[in-house]
């Protein structure tokens, strides 16, 4: 099992290089004791970047989680029992955190103005998207939810990263996903918090408070087929 250093503490989420070893290799395939690339999931893409040793340097592409955590390498390949240095493309891997943070803030804001949930959600390094049922905002209240979304942003809320008892969370109304959906087996989840806003159970990467995101910016509302709507989003740097 790949110890996930992003996954228990912001110390470990905000780990731009970390030294491992190589547990298993395979063409193109490389299996750390720990890593801090993050695995392509939850409407997050992979973090990209690359392992260096002695005597061999690999460029990671892709990073997939299944049974195992594979870093999808090009070039060079260790040897089981080597110490390597990963090193993660930060400004892209930032990127993702802002809007992925960005993105449990803007579901909680739509859910508390209009009662929609969230149905599915992808991210980039410059814009997310987002799709809400049933949700039909008109441009008017697609401004309101942008203001209000500032507004708690301007507001720079801590984020936290904790575990919870899933039958706490069935029973907390801040809890705005669907946790049947989760194997029953899942007992214990990773929750995101902001403020006293909303909680989230995710096991993406997030940045430490609201401040460090800027201001959001809608670009675009498409509404699809049973009450769908997809919303889309830009983030503007924080003022200084
Ligand atoms: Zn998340």
């Amino acid at each position: 099992m790949t110890e996930q250093l992003h996954m228990a503490s912001f110390e470990g989420t905000y780990t731009r290089q970390f030294l491992a070893m190589v547990e298993a290799v395979h063409p193109g395939i490389v299996e750390l004791d720990r890593t801090a690339f993050y695995p392509f999931g939850g409407g997050q893409p992979a973090d990209q970047g690359k392992l260096q040793w002695e005597g061999g340097t690999a460029r990671v592409e892709d990073v997939r989680k299944r049974n195992r955590l594979r870093h999808m390498v090009a070039g060079d390949l260790p040897e089981v029992g080597a110490t390597v240095e990963g090193s993660i493309d930060w400004d892209r891997r930032y990127a993702h955190m802002k809007m992925h943070t960005s993105q449990h803030l803007v579901s909680a804001v739509v859910d508390q103005l209009h009662g929609a949930r969230t149905v599915g959600n992808q991210l980039y390094a410059d814009k997310a998207r987002i799709d809400f049922q049933p949700l039909r905002l008109s441009p008017a209240q697609l401004s309101e939810v942008e203001a209000e979304a500032n507004r708690h942003l301007a507001k720079d809320l801590p984020i936290t990263i904790t575990e919870a008892d899933r039958s706490e969370l069935e029973q907390d109304p801040l809890v705005r996903s669907n946790l049947s959906l989760l194997p029953p087996s899942i007992r214990q989840l990773r929750v995101i918090s902001i403020g006293n806003l909303d909680i989230c159970p995710c096991a993406g990467t997030h940045v430490r408070s609201l401040g460090e995101i800027g201001e959001i910016e809608f670009t675009k509302r498409d509404n699809k087929g049973s009450g769908k709507q997809r919303l889309t989003y830009a983030l503007r740097d924080p003022t200084p």
